[in-house]
């Protein structure tokens, strides 16, 4: 047992000798990628829940590693968060995101199409010049403001308040909108929520996934759904996998929605085709 225990302790060690290596080769080689030419995103469809009509698509990033393979955000974008790469990343999610859907709208098939969510991480928004950045992009792309819905967390709304509420009425002022991501896993309190300058509400995934089963998560769900038409805001549902919960979030009045039901994330070539955009050529 004795042995065991030291063997046990050795492979241990070893693995955390490989995770620190890991993340360390990860951190440098982030620096790399944008200039590399590693990112990708991929389009996830938000449809109205009433008809199933798709108005919007969120832009969601992965990383081409050149040894790992596709990888998801989830697996980089703290780490280049702490390393401040995000900048960068965020930037080309941006122009990325904005060039292919103004292609979009400017095609036959494509004037159905509402809007684009692209996400701000925290250290992105804060970063010198972003608003200027934002208005750049905008006119280099030829995308109009009104297509361009940016997604924040609440932490960034609830910190730092004073300069990033200045930049976020600006941002409104310009015509774009803004959405609170990961709605309810904050701890934004309701008299703050009624003076934020935001627009949507995007409900965490978390809230939908257990609603067929709790009635109180139901009730929760609900609650968000009239609190946000209160207070004059849109509502999108994420992470709608089942038919129950689209019927039961339409039958609450929730406008929006988004999930594998509906379609995972895909290429811009998949949704080029889904509107009958030929891309070839
Ligand atoms: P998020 O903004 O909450 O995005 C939704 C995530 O849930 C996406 O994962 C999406 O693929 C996944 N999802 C959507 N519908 C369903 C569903 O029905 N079932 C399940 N199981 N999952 C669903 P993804 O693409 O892995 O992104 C994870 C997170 O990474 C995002 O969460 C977002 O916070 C962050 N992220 C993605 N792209 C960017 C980016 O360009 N910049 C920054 N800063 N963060 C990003
Ligand atoms: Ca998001
Ligand atoms: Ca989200
Ligand atoms: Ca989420």
């Amino acid at each position: 047992a004795k042995t065991d225990g030291k063997r046990t302790w050795r492979l241990y060690r070893d693995e955390l000798h490989q995770e620190m290596i890991r993340r360390l080769e990860m951190r440098s080689a982030l620096v790399e990628a944008v200039p590399g030419d590693q990112m990708r995103l991929r389009y996830q469809p938000i449809v109205d829940l009433p008809t199933g009509e798709m108005i919007g698509l969120e832009a969601l990033v992965r990383w081409q590693h050149p040894l790992r393979g596709l990888l998801g955000p989830n697996e980089f974008i703290e780490l280049s968060e702490e390393n401040g790469s995000v900048v960068a990343i965020g930037g080309w999610v941006l122009r990325e995101a904005l060039e292919t859907f103004a292609g979009w709208r400017a095609a036959p098939g494509g004037g159905s199409l509402k809007y684009i969510s692209v996400n701000v991480s925290a250290r992105q928004f804060r970063a010198p010049g972003f608003v200027d950045q934002v208005r750049e992009v905008l006119a280099e792309t030829g995308a109009r403001p009104e297509w361009l819905l940016l997604e924040i967390t609440e932490s960034l709304v609830l910190h730092d308040a004073d300069q990033v509420w200045a930049d976020l009425r600006e941002l409104r002022a310009m015509g774009i909108r803004i959405a609170i991501d990961d709605f309810g896993t904050g701890y934004s309190s309701l008299s703050y929520l009624s003076q934020m300058p935001v627009d949507v509400l995007k409900i965490d995934k978390s809230f939908i996934d257990d609603i067929l089963h709790s009635a109180q998560q139901m009730a929760l769900v609900e609650t968000i759904v009239s609190l946000a038409r209160t207070l004059e805001l849109n509502v999108v549902a994420e992470g709608i996998e089942l038919d129950g919960h689209r019927a039961a979030l339409a039958a609450m009045g929730c406008p929006y929605g988004q999930g594998y039901l509906f379609s995972k994330p895909v290429t811009a070539d998949e949704i080029g085709a889904r509107l009958g955009i030929s891309t070839t050529g």
